[in-house]
């Protein structure tokens, strides 16, 4: 039996108005190559100046994880050449990062501890084309928080998990929106086997550039059975950087041990000691807000959720602040949760989106039972494409409910004077009919029909009252 043992190195960007040693603009999506300057395009004779704006959001990052922040870090540069890295180094922290020592709690209660938080930069990005690679240096400059990972994470779902739940602190605590997609949290992956029973470690392979949390598990799951098939047959692991190949869901080689870069790290001599005051980090520690943890507990414990429940809402931090807003107008936290984690979520996550007022006019006009559950769901959806509000669409659409027992009752006694055989096998025991009858009344109210007074006066009717 093997154990996987995994590490994660993440790369978060941090969302700044500009980037980190100059005043260009952070933005993502602008055209290319709008917002660049001499410095960061690395013209000689510039001079980075660091952005303190960076600084707080990747101390408060850092905080949120449990780190130790460190009150004196250091630059560094890190050389290599890459067409995107017009410097030829990136501005980095080497040995004295800004923090160390934290960690993150999975939902088993496993600990999943951080090496290391450090600032740096961002490089531009290539653009492969037909006609050749272009390049965007958009991108240079801008702040990146790297997160390091021990080698706690046994299984590619805790590396999803963990990534996840990094994802949500960067978006509770506002210094990131951490989206795969647009590439501003960015994964790579280390993974060795080990034999169950021993304790010496395996050599590893590192997979870069995991853009989804799907590719994350994928590449995982791929390396460990390339691993395990490797070593099964008397092979050995080499050292070496690996690329995924999303398409044929693959790992491949990108570089050896012996081709790995030298990086010939140096202090950066353009930048002084980055130097913390304990008060600095004290106003930091207050402005941190809720995280994710602490909000799932507190639904749990003050609003009577389930765990799973809860962890459901929190973990889209729009979905619990509309929970939230919606609650105050109505308190019934355990309907409520069940109509946004489920109906709610599902519009949003198909990009439509409802107000906190119109999820209480619709959930009201159902507990007063104006129209049924089935038709709310339809409701909401109109309310989600339209922005109307939801009387208007029970008002065109005609969803009103049928409330009114004697016009229910009218209609009952219909359906039971036509199937009079089956009101007798009713009568001599078979109860189970009683849907049958339910699906006339249904039938001819289009639906419409309150199922409670129905079944109801069905009862009474059926049983001769
Ligand atoms: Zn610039
Ligand atoms: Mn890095």
């Amino acid at each position: 039996m093997w154990e996987p043992v995994i590490g994660l190195e993440i790369h978060i960007q941090l969302q700044t108005k500009s980037k980190l040693f100059c005043s260009c603009k952070n933005s993502y999506g602008d055209p290319p190559n709008t917002n660049i300057c001499p410095v960061c395009l690395g013209h000689p004779g510039t001079l980075p100046v660091l952005n303190w704006e960076a600084v707080k959001m990747a101390t408060k990052l850092a905080t949120a994880l449990h780190c130790r922040i460190n009150p004196t870090s250091y630059f560094a540069r890190k050389n290599y050449f890459y067409p995107d890295l017009p410097k030829g180094y990136q501005i980095t922290q080497h040995k004295y990062p800004l923090a160390q020592d934290g960690y993150i709690v999975l939902r088993s209660g496993k600990k999943i501890r951080i090496e290391r938080l450090h600032l740096e930069e961002d490089s531009g990005k290539s653009i492969h084309t037909e006609e050749g690679t272009l390049i965007d240096f958009n991108r240079c400059g801008v702040p990146l928080a790297e997160i390091v990972t021990k080698p706690d994470i046994s299984s590619p779902e805790e590396a999803v998990e963990f990534l996840k739940i990094l994802r949500l602190v960067a978006i509770y605590t506002g210094v990131s929106d951490a989206d795969m997609e647009k590439g501003n949290m960015r994964c790579d992956a280390n993974l060795s086997l080990k034999p169950a029973d021993s304790g010496s470690l395996g050599v590893k392979t590192e997979v870069k550039n995991l853009n989804s949390f799907r590719f994350l598990a994928r590449a995982l799951q791929y390396e460990i059975e390339r691993q395990r098939k490797l070593l099964e047959a008397g092979g050995k692991v080499v050292q070496e950087t690996r690329g995924y190949d999303s398409h044929r869901g693959i790992t491949f080689t990108m570089r050896s041990k012996e081709e790995a870069h030298d990086y010939r790290y140096f202090p950066e001599p353009d930048l002084p000691p980055l130097v913390l005051s304990e008060e600095f980090l004290g106003k930091i520690k207050e402005g941190i807000g809720e995280l994710p943890w602490e909000k799932k507990s507190r639904f749990v414990e003050e609003l009577g959720l389930d765990e799973d429940t809860a962890w459901v809402l929190c973990g889209e931090k729009e979905m619990a602040d509309l929970f939230e807003e919606t609650l105050k107008h109505f308190p019934k936290p355990k309907e409520l949760a069940n109509w946004v984690k489920t109906e709610v979520m599902k519009l949003w996550k198909e990009g439509l989106r409802v107000t906190p007022i119109q999820l209480t006019k619709l959930l009201k006009m159902v507990e007063q039972g104006y129209i049924s559950r089935l038709k709310a769901k339809e409701v909401l959806e109109e309310v989600a494409k339209t922005g109307k509000n939801p009387e208007e669409i029970v008002e065109e659409k005609g969803l009103l409910q049928i409330s009114d027992e004697a016009s229910l009752r009218v209609i009952i006694e219909e359906v039971v004077r036509e199937f009079p055989d089956k009101v007798e096998k009713y009568r001599s025991g078979k109860k189970g009919l009683l849907g049958f009858f339910m699906g006339q009344v249904m039938r001819r109210t289009r639906g419409k029909a309150n199922p409670k007074i129905v079944n109801k006066i069905l009862g009474e009717v059926l049983n001769g009252k």
